[in-house]
């Protein structure tokens, strides 16, 4: 059972229940309205992208009577949230946790859509297993790690301010995490790949000291683990509105009657257009838009960069490792690299084990092939089991290299600014606006985040 104050994300953070959306931050008097439709134009409002906050923002800006189409890259809506059922039972390739149940809107959506959620196997019983000992940590043991990594973390946000600098530079100046022998910091490194690189899909070294406890967290309590299907929650929210799929965008112009947008040979019109591609999708500079951006939004994306959280989900015959753990956190040689493994066989009942991977170690694992990566994490779990056991097959997610997303989910990096955030969910103008996990400051990497992302950009341009 791991301790109170640390769970998945909301670790560190600070929450402000009252503060609810980023979108609050439009609700300036400046705020735009969608104007009457131009000369030409059919649609009110265009949603680029068919993820939650593309969903969300359609429904509103319907249900408010506006025309809308939701254009959509892939051949399916959901995004980040994406559902395998190869196996013949739901493993999530994305998203996974409704995380701060508490409030959170999608508690409400998954019962609509017929969702079922899990207790979270996270604060379940956890095994620590160091296979180069081999130590094992349980119990109160391996809390009182959780508390020691929480204490150095915590110390080391302590210290934020002045010239920004990464949180590593921080904890590595913790008396606490200096004094750690070298054994000590192996199983240091192993809570911090749990609780930093998990949490941000990148290592402390590439993280803002000065903006790591920034944010809105805009809801409270414990996560709720999808076991169902998180598609389920995207699929329901996509009944009745208009999308057509297999559509690229390259191209957003913007004139004083309306928007045209454009992928490949054909063109939309409409009134204004409400842009939820991934943060990777815009710096990658995939859409032009015209005219350009203005230099406060360009910047702002500059500020912020793109992780990478990827899964390997391996199957075996039989769940070997029984059913009194539900999650393993398994150091390897390199603690940061596959750290955490939950088992599926409790809540899903598949005999499966996904593992985390984040950061650098994940953008270099993604470039392995499946048996290169069934092999070595296969190898990982022999050694830790002491058993010898072959996998009989392999999902492994590449955010990073998936073009429709260029990464998992969104962190400020040393030198940005949670004032990015800001800029990028207030309205460019009465026609364009940006919606999505990394552009909102409450709850931004999250799946409830760019929902009230969705939501808000809908407001405002009903406004
Ligand atoms: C591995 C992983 C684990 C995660 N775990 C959790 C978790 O447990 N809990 C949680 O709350 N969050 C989690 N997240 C984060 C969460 O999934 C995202 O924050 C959220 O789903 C993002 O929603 P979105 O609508 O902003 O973006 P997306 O879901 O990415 O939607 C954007 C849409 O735009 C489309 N698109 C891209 N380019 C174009 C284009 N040029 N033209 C047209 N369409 C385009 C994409 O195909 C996509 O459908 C996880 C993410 C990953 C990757």
């Amino acid at each position: 059972m791991r301790i109170p104050p640390i769970t998945r994300r909301s670790f560190l953070r600070i929450s402000t229940a009252s503060f609810l959306l980023a979108g609050c931050s439009i609700a300036a008097s400046t705020a735009p309205a969608v104007r009457q439709k131009g000369a030409g134009a059919s649609i009110d409002v265009l949603v680029i992208g068919a993820g939650i906050a593309g969903l969300a923002a359609a429904r509103d800006l319907m249900a408010a009577g506006k025309s809308v189409r939701i254009l959509e890259a892939r051949a399916t809506v959901g995004g980040r949230i994406r559902t395998s059922r190869i196996w013949g039972k739901p493993v999530e390739l994305g998203a996974q946790w409704i995380e701060t149940a508490t409030g959170n809107p999608l508690v409400a959506l998954a019962k609509s859509a017929g969702v079922t959620t899990a207790a979270d196997p996270e604060n379940g019983n956890e095994r620590y297993i160091d296979t180069q000992t081999p130590e094992q940590l349980t119990g109160a043991a391996l809390n009182k790690l959780y508390t020691l990594a929480d204490g150095i973390v915590s110390a080391a946000i302590d210290s934020a301010g002045g010239t920004d600098k990464s949180l590593r530079a921080a904890i590595n100046q913790v008396p606490a995490y200096k004094s750690l022998n070298a054994a000590q910091k192996r199983q240091i490194e192993s809570m911090f790949a749990q609780l930093i690189d998990d949490d941000d899909a990148v290592e402390a070294e590439l993280l803002s000291l000065n903006n790591y406890d920034e944010g809105i967290d805009a809801y409270r309590g414990g996560n709720l683990f999808v076991k169902s299907g998180y598609e389920g929650i995207p699929i329901f929210l996509a009944k009745s509105i208009p999308i057509e799929y297999n559509i690229s965008v390259t191209k957003i112009a913007t004139d004083s009657t309306g928007v045209t947008v454009t992928a490949g040979a054909k063109t939309w019109r409409a009134g204004a257009v409400v842009v939820t591609v991934p943060l990777g999708i815009l710096k990658a500079n995939a859409i032009t838009f015209t005219p350009a951006l203005p230099v406060a939004y360009t910047n702002a994306i500059k500020q912020l960069a793109m992780g990478v959280l990827n899964k390997c989900i391996l199957k075996y015959d039989t769940a070997f490792w029984g059913t009194t753990t539900d999650t393993f956190t398994i150091a390897g040689a390199d603690p940061h690299e596959f750290y955490q493994f939950i088992p599926l066989n409790k809540a899903v009942g598949l005999p499966a084990l996904v593992a985390f991977n984040a950061g650098s170690r994940a953008r270099a694992l993604e470039a392995k092939t499946d048996a290169q990566l069934q092999a070595q994490m296969a190898t990982l779990v022999n050694k830790a089991f002491a058993v010898n056991k072959t996998p009989t097959g392999i999902i492994a997610t590449r955010w990073g290299r998936d073009p429709y997303a260029l990464g998992s989910y969104s962190y400020i990096p040393v030198g940005g600014s949670i004032q990015a955030r800001r800029t990028l969910a207030t309205p460019i103008n009465a026609r364009l606006v940006f919606a999505g996990e990394a552009y909102t400051e409450s709850d931004a990497s999250t799946v409830h985040g760019a929902y009230n992302s969705g939501k808000a950009a809908a407001k405002a341009l009903l406004r």
